[in-house]
Formats: structure tokens, C-alpha cells, sequence
């Protein structure tokens, strides 16, 4: 609201009507060389001779990912498995069993496929490192190594409002997500930076038989989006900053009350107090209260169940993006959860 007119977009109703775009890739040279620009600036992730693929979101670019990757899978017959550490982001395993189910299986926990006892090597994997980790904010790293896992690192919250950068991320394959930026979820615009060409021509292939591209108006909408960031220096990840804190003390002032009921803790050397994740996972300590979910559901609070992501269903993912109204709404009732004694 800031800066209205400098993020406005006016596009003429006669403007951009044929499917043409400078090349076959179908990205605007301007808005990749923006995206190259604003990770140069807020110092996240290296793009110097890397390739850049836009997708309808991450959600398109992940499951562009996960396709191209397990096309390398030619000399066997079974299916790339894929894996990520619990608790895992659900839509990997959905994507994965709906388009891919040919091709790949989800086996879930990177632990264990890691201490497997028949001392194999890893052949045909993909691991899936969310970094910072949605539900709980780790800052996750990849599991299993070895020359044929393949990694997709999911960067959608390594920002600075979310977590330190302690350093440039540097990985072959690295999807990051407007949603997560600048909140313009809507939009549905994602990027991935990647290292390998052939792995970049087979995701812009799966753009184009997928969609034929990102669409033009949201290309040129992300344009003066991160334009207009970046004509603000830090100040959107100042203002982004400030707010997740501010959500974060107050819910963290809430639940100390409870000793039923706890938040996710951080290393303390990722952030002196939190990650201002946009999720609190939230745990019920006791082992007989196992349902976190039908408490929190039972005072008017939904969240996501701890199975969604692989996890126990004593967690339960409460989203703290909201609206101020929605924010102390969801406050007020934890508060008086906590002072009834069910939390
Ligand atoms: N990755 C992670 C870790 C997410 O949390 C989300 C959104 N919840 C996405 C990807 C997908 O976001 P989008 O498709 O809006 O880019």
C-alpha cells in the first residue's frame, strides 16, 4: 500500500494477443535478468551462469523438477524413489503419486532410506531439502548423498524476513516462489535457478507441453512486483521482517503459558530467537494427547494435521499469514485455550 503506484500495472486491452515471446523459452530476458538482479542484492542464492525456468508458481516448477530429474533414471526399470526428511511439504507426495506415479514413488522419510541396513548405494533417488522447512522452519539439509540422488532444494522461504543468509545458496537445483517474497501467492509465480543444461531443457519442454509457458501478464505483473522491490533496497524485507516478529512474539507470549502444549525450537545458531517462519508447528507434549488437531478444532482453530506431512498427529501447522482480524482472532482463542487449562 506503500508504494501503490510504483508496483501498479496498466495493461491496454489490445495489448500482447499472439502466443509470440523472444525465444522458445518463453521468458521474458527483462524479468530474468530482474530475478538474477534481486538475488545478486539480497545475497540468497548464486545465478552466475546458471539457467532460469519460470513456472505457474513453484507448484508447476517442482513437479517440472521432479519430471525432468527422473528422465536421468534410463538404465533401470524401477521407479526413481523420492524422499524428504519428516516433516515434509505434503505437495511433493501428492504431485509425485498423481503425475509421476509411472516414473517415481514417494518413500517418504530420508532417514531411513539413509540407514537402510543392505549397505547398497543410493541409485535413482530424488530428495526433495526445503530450506527453511515448511512446517517447521529447519533449515534443512540433504540426506542422502551420492553421486545419483538428486536433489531439489526448495528455497520458497530462504528470505530475509524468514531466515538469516548466512551465505549465497549454491545448489544444482533450486526453486524459489513470488508467493513466498511478496505474498502475491495469486499471481502464481515461481522460479527455479539451475545448474545443468540438460536438466534446464527439459523443464522449459515440460513448460511448454505443460502450459506453453508462464503466462505474459504474469510475467509482466512479477516484473513491476520486483522492480518495485528492488527500487526499495531493503525496506519490503525491513517492513516483512518487523511483522513476522511481531506475530511471532505475541503467539510465542501466548503458548509459553502452556505446558501442554509447546512451539517448534530453533538451533539457536540459525537466529538469536526465531525463524519467523510463516508456520508454527505446534506440539502437544503429553503422550496421551495425540490429537492436537481436534483440540485446536474444538475452540474454533484449524490447522493441518502432523500427518499431512508425514509427521504424528500430536503436531498440528497453523498458518500466521493472515489478516490482523485473522491474527488476533486466532490469539485470543489460543489465549483462552491456555487459561481453561486444555492447552
Ligand atoms: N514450497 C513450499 C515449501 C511451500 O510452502 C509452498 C507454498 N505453501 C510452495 C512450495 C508452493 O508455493 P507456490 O506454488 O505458490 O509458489
Amino acid at each position: 500500500m506503500q508504494h501503490s503506484t510504483s508496483s501498479a500495472l496498466v495493461v491496454s486491452g489490445w495489448h500482447r494477443k499472439s502466443y509470440n515471446y523472444n525465444d522458445d523459452t518463453k521468458i521474458s530476458k527483462q524479468l530474468e535478468g530482474l530475478i538474477r538482479k534481486l538475488h545478486a542484492f539480497v545475497g540468497n542464492a548464486v545465478t552466475r551462469n546458471r539457467y532460469i525456468v519460470l513456472g505457474a508458481g513453484s507448484t508447476q516448477i517442482l513437479n517440472a523438477a521432479a519430471s525432468a530429474l527422473s528422465l536421468e533414471n534410463t538404465s533401470s526399470h524401477s521407479p526413481t524413489r523420492v524422499i524428504a526428511s519428516v516433516p515434509y511439504y505434503s505437495l511433493y507426495k501428492e504431485q509425485v503419486e498423481y503425475f509421476n506415479a509411472e516414473r517415481l514413488e514417494f518413500e517418504g522419510e530420508a532417514y531411513t532410506w539413509r540407514n537402510r541396513s543392505d549397505g547398497r548405494p543410493s541409485t535413482n533417488v530424488i530428495e526433495f531439502v526445503t530450506s527453511p522447512n515448511n512446517p517447521d522452519g529447519r533449515l534443512n539439509k540433504a540426506i542422502v548423498g551420492g553421486p545419483s540422488v538428486k536433489t531439489i532444494s526448495d528455497r520458497a522461504y530462504y528470505w530475509p524476513h524468514f531466515t538469516p543468509i548466512p551465505a549465497p545458496a549454491d545448489e544444482d537445483l533450486m526453486v524459489f516462489t513470488l508467493s513466498k517474497l511478496t505474498g502475491h501467492a495469486g499471481s502464481r509465480f515461481g522460479w527455479a535457478v539451475i545448474k545443468d543444461e540438460t536438466v534446464f531443457n527439459r523443464m522449459v519442454a515440460h513448460m511448454d507441453l505443460n502450459s506453453m509457458g508462464v503466462s505474459r501478464d504474469t510475467q509482466l505483473r512479477a516484473f513491476k512486483l520486483l522492480k518495485a522491490v528492488l527500487e526499495e533496497g531493503t525496506g519490503i524485507f525491513d517492513f516483512a521482517y518487523r511483522t513476522m516478529k511481531t506475530i511471532w512474539e505475541r503467539l510465542a507470549a501466548t503458548l509459553a503459558l502452556s505446558n501442554r502444549f509447546s512451539l517448534q525450537k530453533f538451533n539457536p545458531q540459525y537466529c538469536s530467537f526465531y525463524s519467523k517462519i510463516t508456520y508454527a508447528w505446534v506440539k502437544r507434549e503429553r503422550e496421551e494427547d495425540k490429537d492436537c488437531y481436534a483440540v485446536l478444532k474444538a475452540a474454533n482453530i484449524i490447522g493441518r494435521q502432523g500427518n499431512i506431512f508425514g509427521s504424528e498427529d500430536r503436531y498440528v501447522r497453523l498458518s500466521l499469514v493472515r489478516s490482523q482480524d485473522d491474527l488476533d482472532i486466532l490469539i485470543h482463542r489460543l489465549r483462552e485455550l491456555v487459561s481453561a487449562g486444555t492447552m
